[in-house]
């Protein structure tokens, strides 16, 4: 059997988190703050915020930037329905920008064309999520700019893309956005087993998701109704969600963390193979925006529609597990009972009907590669 994608556990990792195991502190002590700094180093942001997923690290990242009922949140319809859901978690409404079907990501030019309705019709949105498909940085210049221009807060949803760069900087430097958010469930680039991060330049935003992820309590004076009654004193101020990490977690992070670069260098080199052996096949392989380094969390392939369940049912057949990411968000039963329906977002389902995710992952060998694809080809032929 060939995964779509898995994760790469060493020695190493099993070691640390035993360590941590046989040491005092299982929450709450010095491996977090670790994997932060880890997070921080690789992304050059100043703050990060480590929580227990990527869902959570994307709901507190609305909270902090004020996300309420009243509110509206936009996203790509392209992505897991989690960064859908975390606008209905804060009580906002949420609408969908349609996808550019080069690259799968948000289209900014659909953006903006939205943004100028939206504007005329007095309904701008409070927030942008950004998703950085298959590990492929969206145009975060023209999102950005166009964000400022509207005055709407922008989070990147970056669970497919650490590692991954953006012209000058990695993805979760924040040159064009509030906040930038990772997943580290185990298919992801690197794991915690379950796990997600947020990272910032702001240090206000860092501490107020900080104190979200906890139970919205400080024990800085400074933040305080009244004086405190002693050492032991703290107070709520806020609501909070407990949405923390584990010792465990964090040290299985920042063992993998070591490992960022040889594991975007290994998908890209096994995406560019990819490249070259299916370039005579009836496929479409990824679109590419240049001065980005996808992170390659995926490999999309687009087949002719009314073929693309064969296909997928022969690869399945043969044991190799391909997958499809991702059905609209607003087909679901959920989102279709909350005013969407079928045709809202022709790119993104026109996407939908013809994509397969093929093997990707860092310990994928030559061989099971070739292997993919002499499948791929018999499947299509
Ligand atoms: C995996 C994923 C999430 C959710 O991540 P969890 O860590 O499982 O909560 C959100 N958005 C996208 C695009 C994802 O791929």
């Amino acid at each position: 059997m060939i995964p779509y994608g898995r994760q790469d556990i060493t020695q190493g990792d099993i070691d640390a988190v035993v360590d941590v195991l046989r040491s005092e502190f299982l929450t709450q002590g010095p491996q977090v703050p670790l994997f932060e700094k880890a997070l921080c180093a690789a992304t050059g942001a100043t703050h990060a915020v480590a929580v227990n997923s990527a869902t959570s690290a994307l709901h507190i990242a609305c909270l902090a930037l004020g996300l309420g009922r009243g509110g509206l949140l936009w996203t790509s319809p392209n992505t897991f329905v989690a960064t859908a859901n975390v606008g209905h978690l804060c009580g906002a409404d949420v609408d969908f920008v349609d996808i550019d079907p080069d690259t799968f990501n948000m289209s900014a030019s659909a953006l903006r064309i939205k943004l100028h309705v939206a504007h005329e019709a007095g309904k701008l949105p409070d927030i942008l999520i950004v998703v950085h498909m298959c590990g492929q940085s969206a145009d975060m210049a023209t999102i950005g700019a166009l964000a400022r221009e509207f005055g709407v807060r922008v989070i990147e949803d970056a669970s497919h893309a650490i590692g991954g760069r953006y012209q000058e900087h990695p993805v979760g430097f924040c040159e064009h956005s509030d906040i930038c958010c990772f997943s580290f469930h185990p298919v992801k680039i690197v794991t915690t087993a379950e796990g997600g991060a947020s990272t910032t330049n702001d240090a206000e935003l860092a501490a107020r998701m900080e104190r979200l992820r906890s139970h919205g309590i400080t024990r800085d004076p400074a933040l305080m109704r009244g004086e405190p009654d002693g050492d032991w004193y703290y107070q709520q101020i806020e609501l909070g969600l407990n949405y923390r990490m584990t010792e465990l977690q964090a040290a299985l992070g920042v063992a993998q963390m070591a490992r960022l670069e040889d594991y975007v260098a290994r998908r890209n080199a096994l995406a560019e193979r990819y490249d070259r052996l299916l370039s005579d096949l009836p496929l479409r392989r990824p679109g590419r925006l240049s001065g980005v380094l996808s992170a390659f969390h995926l490999y999309v392939i687009r087949v002719d529609p009314a073929r693309r369940k064969a296909v997928f049912d022969h690869m399945r057949a043969a044991g190799i597990l391909v997958n499809v990411h991702y059905i609209p968000v607003h087909t679901q039963p959920y989102w279709r009972d909350h005013g969407f329906a079928s045709g809202d977002f022709p790119a993104a389902e026109a996407y939908y009907a013809a994509a397969i995710s093929i093997p990707l992952y860092a310990t994928l060998s030559d061989e099971q590669q070739d292997r993919v694809v002499a499948e791929l080809a018999r499947a299509l032929a």
